[in-house]
């Protein structure tokens, strides 16, 4: 029996979600056996592929099972088959219930240049070489949540469109803790994004960010307006470090901070709750044009595997030893398409995951 043991439930989904899936398990099985973690692995159905076998897609078995674990892996769900199905029969319903079921307030998106990958941004090398950001961004309250919100007819019967940016200092609070914590296990640089010198909202924030600060002593705190923090991510991103923003702050520049980095191929992400076991998956979709063709790139879901250890798990060695083994096969030179430069050797997902495999155990070596 492994020191220690945990219980993964698996969504593989629909799309390129099998075969990235399949490398990803691969990968925590190797690296568990070097490490004495043991995997218990679950799978369960959701998105389309839940549809087409129970018509909903989450069904209430998946989500107990999820709600069961120690950490739920997503691949990624939806396709042409769905797309036209009513509101709550189509997958991307089952995300949002998903995030909903488990109360994850807080999304975790990285933004790491890897030198490899350098050419795949479209901004210039000296501008992005180096670029290492984490941004945390409130997922479960703000303007997407906020009451009153629709469209209703006035006095003088004009419609006006309303929507409603509020947080209280519980929500405010709690994605602070996750940024704060965050930000220590990374350099122990935090940037906060508001916009509090318009919204009272963002004034409320701001208070409540710079007043848990002092719980984080090691870990310094800085603030800028949206609008600034928009213009410094594509001027200067070095600068940053870990920022935390709330749900619509955080949307956009979550995109924006992603595409620094030029290739959604390798992109993880990881949403948290407070006690609830997280959700880690990568930020592309379900790829349907290219699926059970051989030909997606696995390293986001890979990633997102590492992601699940260091954040759900607290295993940062086991995550450590995904991450470095990515870095040895982009090294050696192997590519998917969606990464593709002039020079590398073209390969597809099946042979990434075997060249992983053989890079972990070259680290135990
Ligand atoms: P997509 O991210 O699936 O694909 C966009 C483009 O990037 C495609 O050309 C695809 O081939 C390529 N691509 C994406 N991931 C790749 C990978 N790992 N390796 C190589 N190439 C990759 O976005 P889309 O085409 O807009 O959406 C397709 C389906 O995915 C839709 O049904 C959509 O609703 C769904 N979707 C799901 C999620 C999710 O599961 N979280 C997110 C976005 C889109």
């Amino acid at each position: 029996m492994a020191q220690q043991h945990y219980r993964i439930t698996l969504l593989r989904g629909d799309g390129i979600g099998p075969e990235i899936m399949a490398v990803a398990v691969d990968v925590l099985k190797a690296v568990g056996a070097q490490l004495d973690i043991g995997f218990e692995f679950t799978e369960a159905l959701m998105g389309g592929a839940a549809i087409d076998a129970t018509g909903e897609p989450l069904p209430a078995d998946t989500l107990e099972l999820c709600r069961h674990s120690d950490a739920v892996l997503l691949a990624a769900i939806g396709g042409y088959k769905w797309d036209n199905l009513p509101r709550h029969q189509r997958p991307e319903t089952g995300l949002l219930g998903l995030r909903a079921g488990l109360g994850l307030f807080a999304n975790l998106r990285p933004a790491t240049i890897l030198p490899q990958l350098i050419d795949a941004s479209t901004l210039k090398r000296e501008v992005v070489e180096g670029v290492d950001i984490m941004v945390v961004r409130e997922l479960t309250g703000g303007i997407y949540f906020g009451q009153p919100r629709g469209i209703f007819t006035t006095e003088t019967g004009e419609k006006r469109g309303v929507n409603t940016m509020a947080y209280t200092e519980t929500e405010i609070d709690r994605i602070g803790r996750v940024a704060f914590e965050t930000a220590r296990k990374r350099k122990g640089k935090l940037c906060s994004v508001d916009k509090a010198n318009v919204l009272e909202v963002s004034q409320l924030w701001r208070d409540r960010i710079t007043q848990l600060a002092a719980d984080y002593p090691d870990v310094e705190l800085s603030h800028l307006y949206v609008d600034n923090a928009a213009m410094q991510l594509v001027r200067a991103p070095k600068q940053f470090d870990t920022i935390v923003t709330g749900n619509l702050f955080g949307d956009i520049l979550s995109d924006a901070a992603a595409m620094l980095t030029g290739s959604i191929g390798m992109l993880p992400s990881a949403s948290l709750g407070e006690s609830n076991p997280g959700v880690f998956e990568p930020v592309h979709g379900s790829a349907p044009d290219i699926a059970g063709q051989d030909k997606a790139n696995p390293l986001a879901q890979v990633l997102s595997a590492a992601m699940m250890l260091r954040y759900g798990l607290n295993q940062p060695t086991a995550a450590e030893r995904i991450e470095q083994a990515v870095l040895k096969v982009l090294n050696q030179g192997y590519r998917t398409g969606d990464i593709m430069s002039p020079g590398m050797d073209l390969v597809g997902c099946r042979a990434i995951g075997d060249a992983l495999i053989q890079a972990i155990e070259l680290l135990n070596a």
